[in-house]
């Protein structure tokens, strides 16, 4: 069965959703040969629909979001660097230090408006290298922003940070591991956000519901160039049209849905804020991720979760509160639940 368990309303996050019946027999039928060689056909399809789907030149089907980002930020910096970075970004915060161990490089991390950094900010911190002073070579983009509760870019921010970027012959990356969702809520196509950033990575993983796999889109030489860095980092594998083959249902079948899952984490966010003690506001959430506050008398947040957990509503603590995500795999029956053990519990 890869259905969800009834039993329980999993709101930790949009990477529990399983492969669906479909992409199990695709799975199961995938024609295959080996990667490394460059010569499995499963694998050689999905990333020419990614890379055409993001308006790109060439595409790289990688284990995870994680090593997709720092492919990124390892082909378009050099050691002695400095990269800007969003100050609650992924990259920053989630990446396990990646930024650094792999790259080298010295983050620079700028405030922003829920995950919108100011063009004028930007600038600001551009470096002309010196004997004393790094470079900037790269500016990292979030979008959808996990950590700023799923919060989205607007196409003019983006593009005026594409223009200082051009005045100074700088990249740009943008961590899209949740692009459909942010599509989703603005109306602006992939494409369109695709094109102002050099390079784009994006998640099968997640709300598209693959079992694995993320996808780095951007020009061929960089990609190219990415190729052997996925080798170098234990990220070459050989049979993997199994996985790819899940991968290419999740882009072609599932990018539609994401909408539902927005729908739903707004409609969640204005039960939630009903109750006492749940410091929220739901015109905040533009898509997926509902991230809240909880001042109560009687709860801490690990309390409280466990308080939940017990009642089958799981949820997870993250920074400035508490997490809940939608996806395929809870239906408006879960966020009623949600919605009564938040009763029971709070007031
Ligand atoms: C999930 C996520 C990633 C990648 O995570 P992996 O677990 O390595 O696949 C990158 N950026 C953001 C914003 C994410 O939410």
């Amino acid at each position: 069965m890869t259905g969800p368990d009834k039993k329980v309303a999993d709101f930790r996050s949009d990477t529990v959703t399983r492969p669906t019946d479909e992409m199990r027999k695709a799975m199961a039928e995938a024609v295959v040969g080996d990667d490394v060689l460059g010569d499995d056909p499963t694998v050689l399809e999905l990333e020419r629909v990614a890379a055409d789907i993001m308006g790109k030149e060439a595409a790289l089907y990688v284990p995870s979001g994680t090593m997709g980002n720092s492919i990124a930020v390892k082909a378009w910096t050099q050691e002695l660097d400095e990269v800007i970075v969003e100050e609650r970004s992924h990259i920053y915060n989630m990446e396990s230090t990646a930024i650094t161990f792999i790259s080298r490089v010295l983050p620079r991390p700028l405030v922003s408006d829920r995950g919108s950094m100011d063009p004028g900010l930007v600038e600001d911190n551009i470096k002309i290298p010196s004997v004393h002073m790094p470079r900037t070579s790269l500016i990292c983009v979030e979008n959808s922003h996990n950590n700023w509760s799923g919060s989205v870019l607007s196409l003019q921010n983006v593009k005026e940070i594409r223009d200082v970027a051009d005045r100074y012959g700088i990249r740009i990356h943008m961590d899209g591991a949740r692009i459909f969702n942010a599509s989703h809520a603005t109306g602006v196509p992939v494409k369109d956000y695709a094109a102002c950033a050099d390079s784009l990575m994006f998640c099968l993983s997640k709300g598209l519901s693959a079992p694995v796999g993320s996808l780095l889109v951007g020009p061929q030489d960089f990609i190219d160039y990415g190729r052997r860095l996925r080798k170098a980092l234990g990220g070459g594998m050989r049979q993997v049209g199994v996985l790819a083959a899940a991968g290419l249902i999740a882009l072609q079948k599932m990018t539609k849905r994401i909408k539902d899952d927005n729908r739903r984490a707004r409609a969640l966010a204005e039960k939630l804020t009903a109750h006492p003690g749940v410091v929220l506001d739901p015109e905040k959430v533009d898509t997926n991720i509902v991230i809240f506050g909880l001042d109560h008398p009687r709860y801490t947040i690990p309390d409280f979760l466990q308080a939940l957990r017990e009642r089958g509503v799981w949820a997870l603590a993250t920074r400035g509160g508490i997490r809940f995500v939608t996806h395929r795999e809870v239906d408006d029956e879960d966020v009623a639940l949600a919605d009564r053990v938040f009763s029971e519990l709070l007031s």
